[in-house]
């Protein structure tokens, strides 16, 4: 087919037009893997459709990208977090409205053909168009997801959409945020038809044919019943404001439909906590991407994990499922075999909930061996250590590998508490020893602790960095000390909260205080989850360290020895069955016992503390016990343990789900006010020296300084 010559040429999008007098727009923005839409790019856009709309030989318009893996990014999200900040938000989303109306309202027939990801704005796009055909590529992946990032879909998102699929099917859309393979998105209604990559675009022509689609949306527009369910009311209003205009946006006109999603975007972006998530936005871009570092490194093909238990078995899991064939070892068959189980168990859990081919299942397994034996690891790159968490075990298992690994291996140990560079002294080659430190599950968890001992040489450092990045991982860097960063700032507010049990206030009082505040699950649950045994020994560790704010309360101690360890034994503060829980009634009786919710009095406990007289309401209670976590991630700064606020702040959202759309503890507490927290750890401070504001706080406090320069 013969190509004119673009008739203007722009530098974000080309447009060509055959003889077939089809118009082609390709998005093309120079020097970068992206589309996005910033202000200059929705203006060509506006001047292509100038050209469009008075160009009468014109047949039909086609929409697609010349990108790899993206099709269009979305708005541009620096443009929109600094308008949100200057509150002038109000413009740029009325424009790409007005533009994207224009190309609705065209006369000729027009498509999307859609390759790479195509997301919020760079779906709505798409809406704005008779029809959507998709590749079949696993790149292709699309969706809304500007309500995970405190906003919503602006540009005829909750308008159009609605009118497309069905107000029941658009609000799961719009409400997860998630973004659909082609084939999702074909059984939801997002597309019209998915086609291999090579035709894609001859599949569009052939679409235009069709003409222009009859009416505005071919599935039925269900009004808003009334049944479906309002989301959960948190401190991010973007989904409960989505929700607002998907259920009326079918019963107004699509004009009246448009304000409400300018009137609440504007409104969105003024808040603290949507600026928050937009930031979190950037911090994984920055994590993902590190700094480029000075030394080469490679990509590793071959690993060794010690060790099958729950975290070994899930570390070999994850490397195998991103490419490393993997050596696990342990040291009896027994436990290789558990642990392959466990691996069969996460793969099959990805198969089926659609995250992973059978095939790609199938490839990962086999990248795995297990073994027994000590075995030659000259060509294995990384060895991760995740044995028993006793020290004399790892030193074991660190003199050996000394042995057996190549002059270029590096050994990471995943301890959660033991200090790292006692396990480098016992090796030859301490400066290539790290710590890696995984979360639990591997398969969830993204974040890694890259522990840097004194003896770790930067090369290490850098090629770790490197290694956890490969296998899609986000690390923070910090500094080989007790509970480094995340169970170091999480303990104390654990320990803390139990200590309030302790002081008469009920598990679900205080676990719905804080889910209140924003926090995915209470601190009595998350006990619970991580098993009160290790709770105890991590806060035994810890106190040792940093003495009272980690000590470990009577209850602890008294569930522990009733082997009441949480949910892995069915009790712990709650009582589990299946998917339910309720209070443990057995601690009602230990109250009694312990004296009607007096400190408690479990065997070899001391008694606890003189607790302060217990907060009152579910305000009082999550602002002590986020100040009790502010005030510990305020020392892992002072103390250097991460290198920035930034890294505390993400760490903690990453490896604690601490409430994103607060930005993580340093930012609330900027947020609040520094003053007002020192003010309030003092208050309590006054019954329990524990919770004495740490000096970087008071400084800030008295300087007026901040731990974030101002707008960052
Ligand atoms: P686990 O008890 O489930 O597994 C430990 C495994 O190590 C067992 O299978 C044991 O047989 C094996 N082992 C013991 N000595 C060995 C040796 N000499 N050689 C090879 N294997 C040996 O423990 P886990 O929960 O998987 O923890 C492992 C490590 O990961 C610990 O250091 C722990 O602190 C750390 N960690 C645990 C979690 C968690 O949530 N469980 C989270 C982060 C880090």
């Amino acid at each position: 087919m013969k190509v004119m010559p673009a008739v203007a040429t722009a530098p974000m999008i080309r447009r060509e037009i055959a003889d077939d007098h089809i118009c082609l727009l390709t998005f093309d923005r120079p020097e970068s893997g992206a589309n996005i839409f910033d202000a200059a790019t929705l203006d060509e856009l506006n001047e292509h459709l100038d050209f469009v709309e008075n160009e009468a030989s014109l047949q039909g318009l086609i929409i697609a990208s010349a990108k790899k893996s993206i099709f269009i990014a979305g708005a541009d999200l620096k443009t929109l977090l600094q308008q949100a900040q200057s509150g002038d938000m109000r413009e740029f989303i009325a424009k790409g409205q007005r533009i994207f109306d224009r190309l609705a309202d065209l006369k000729i027939p027009t498509v999307a053909a859609i390759h790479g990801a195509s997301a919020g704005g760079g779906y709505e796009v798409t809406l704005a168009c008779d029809y959507r055909i998709a590749s079949d590529d696993p790149a292709t992946r699309m969706g809304l997801p500007e309500t995970t990032l405190g906003l919503i879909p602006a540009w005829g998102g909750c308008t159009r959409l609605p009118r497309l699929i069905g107000v029941e099917k658009a609000a799961e859309v719009i409400l997860k945020g998630k973004l659909y393979s082609a084939e999702e998105a074909l059984k939801l209604g997002l597309i019209d038809d998915i086609a291999p990559r090579d035709q894609l675009l001859d599949h569009a022509r052939k679409k235009l044919r069709a003409g222009k689609r009859k009416v505005e949306g071919g599935a039925p527009a269900t009004p808003g019943s009334g049944e479906l369910a309002p989301p959960r009311q948190t401190g991010n209003a973007a989904p409960e404001r989505s929700y607002q205009i998907i259920n009326k946006t079918v019963s107004i006109s699509l004009d009246e439909s448009l304000r409400m999603e300018l009137d609440a975007i504007v409104d969105l972006g003024k808040k603290e906590s949507t600026q928050n998530l937009i930031r979190n936005f950037f911090l994984a871009e920055k994590y993902k991407k590190g700094t480029p570092s000075r030394t080469a490194t490679e990509r590793v093909i071959h690993a060794a994990v010690i060790g099958a238990g729950v975290m070994g078995s899930g570390i070999a899991q994850w490397l195998s499922s991103r490419g490393v064939t993997v050596i696990l070892r342990d040291i009896a068959r027994e436990q290789i075999d558990r642990g392959l189980a466990n691996i069969e168990k996460t793969y099959a859990g990805a198969v089926k909930r659609g995250l992973m081919t059978e095939e790609k299942a199938k490839q990962g397994r086999a990248r795995i061996c297990g073994s027994t034996a000590p075995m030659e690891l000259r060509d294995v790159r990384f060895v991760i250590e995740a044995a028993s968490e006793k020290m004399n075990i790892k030193k074991e298992v660190f003199r050996e590998l000394a042995m057996e690994a190549g002059p270029k291996t590096i050994v990471a140990t995943n301890t959660s508490a033991l200090p790292v560079s006692e396990l480098a002294d016992v090796t030859v080659s301490p400066e290539h020893v790290i710590g890696m430190h995984f979360f639990n599950p591997v398969s969830r968890m993204k974040l890694v602790e890259v522990v840097i001992a004194k003896q770790t040489s930067d090369e290490t450092r850098e090629r770790t960095l490197a290694f956890a990045r490969q296998i899609g991982k986000l690390p923070v860097v910090v500094r080989d000390s007790p509970g480094f960063l995340v169970n170091r700032v999480l303990f104390p507010y654990l320990l803390d909260a139990a200590q309030l049990f302790e002081s008469g206030l009920e598990a679900d009082k205080i676990d719905s205080a804080l889910v209140q505040w924003g926090m995915p699950m209470g601190p009595m649950r998350l006990i619970d989850e991580i098993g009160v045994d290790i709770t105890v020994d991590i806060g035994n560790t810890l106190e040792r360290a940093y003495g009272k704010r980690d000590h470990v309360s009577a209850v602890l101690l008294w569930l522990r020895d009733q082997q009441m360890l949480g949910r892995k034994t069915g009790a712990g503060f709650y009582k589990y069955e299946g998917k339910t829980h309720k209070p443990n009634e057995s601690l009602m009786q230990w109250r009694v016992v312990a004296g009607g919710g007096a400190p408690g009095r479990g065997e070899g406990s001391t008694k606890s503390q003189p607790a302060s007289s217990p907060p009152a309401t579910a305000d009082d209670i999550a602002l002590r016990l986020v100040l009790v976590m502010v005030n510990e991630a305020a020392r892992c700064v002072e103390e250097k343990v991460v290198d920035s606020p930034e890294d505390a702040d993400y760490g903690m959202i990453l490896g604690t789900g601490f409430t994103p759309f607060r930005g993580g503890p340093l930012r609330f507490a900027e947020h609040f006010g520094l003053k007002k927290v020192v003010d309030e750890l003092e208050r309590l401070a006054q019954s329990e020296e524990k919770f004495s504001a740490c000096e970087i706080l008071r400084k800030h406090a008295r300087d007026g300084t901040k731990f974030y320069e101002n707008g960052r």
